[in-house]
């Protein structure tokens, strides 16, 4: 079975489209939530999310754009951007986004925003993914969140291993050691790369492997300024960061 596994596709419909290319038709698509917010196109998103994924959980903008909830923890740009967002998300659009759940755990990996347990919090450094580990006894953790494509891996002997892999790149996964893998983010990526991010799980060879696709940024930065989003938002996605 390979899986395609995205995040943080922040109402971002044409990096969502160019990742759509990259797949096949067997593939199970899996999505780790933050569907909309900042992106011109929430409405978009979710509707291609939900007839193609075969599972998607919730990210912590999709639960602000519900009901406004955690918009405190926001940057201005971010609540400048739910408020939009509200306005414009179509009522069958946000029931479909309030029904999905906080994590999906299947046999071999758990499925989470931002971690274990603690759904929204960071994962950024070896402390917090010691943390992570230790929240849960799942052998391969997806998470989204940070925006950055990474994986950290924790050996028996506890001892963590990490990298970053903005370029791409292919993990073989090790027996007995347990790994959370962050597929980065298909519409605002933060590691300096501006090509949208996500990731295959071919769970037959246990092989991860980031992709990275190109996308035409200019006609998001246009919508972003019709819309009149923040132009912070705009900027950053060339910049990828
Ligand atoms: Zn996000």
């Amino acid at each position: 079975m390979r899986y395609a596994i995205v995040s943080d596709i922040h109402g971002n419909i044409e990096a969502l489209r160019a990742v759509f290319e990259r797949l096949s038709e067997s593939d199970q698509l899996l999505c780790l939530g933050d569907v909309v917010g900042y992106g011109p196109n929430p409405n978009e998103c979710v509707e291609l999310v939900r007839a193609r994924a075969t599972a998607c959980i919730l990210g912590n903008h999709d639960v602000a754009a519900i009901d406004s909830y955690g918009v405190e923890f926001f940057n201005p740009a971010a609540r400048d951007a739910i408020a939009w967002t509200q306005t414009v998300l179509s009522g069958e659009n946000a029931a479909w986004l309030d029904g999905l759940a906080y994590e999906l755990r299947m046999p071999d990996f758990l499925m989470v925003h931002g971690a274990p347990v603690t759904y929204f919090s960071y994962i950024l450094d070896i402390e917090d993914a010691e943390r992570a580990f230790a929240a849960t006894d799942a052998p391969l953790v997806f998470v989204g969140h940070s925006h950055v494509a990474e994986w950290y891996g924790r050996a028996v002997d506890g001892q963590i291993t990490h990298a970053h892999v903005q370029r791409g790149g292919s993990l073989g996964l090790v027996e007995g050691v347990r790994y959370i893998v962050n597929v980065g983010s298909v519409g605002q990526p933060r590691d300096l790369n501006p090509d949208a991010s996500f990731a295959f799980y071919d769970s037959d060879s246990r092989t991860i492997s980031w992709e990275r696709t190109a996308y035409p940024i200019g006609l998001v930065q246009a919508k972003i300024e019709q819309a009149h989003l923040p132009q912070t938002l705009a900027k950053r996605l060339s910049a990828g960061r």
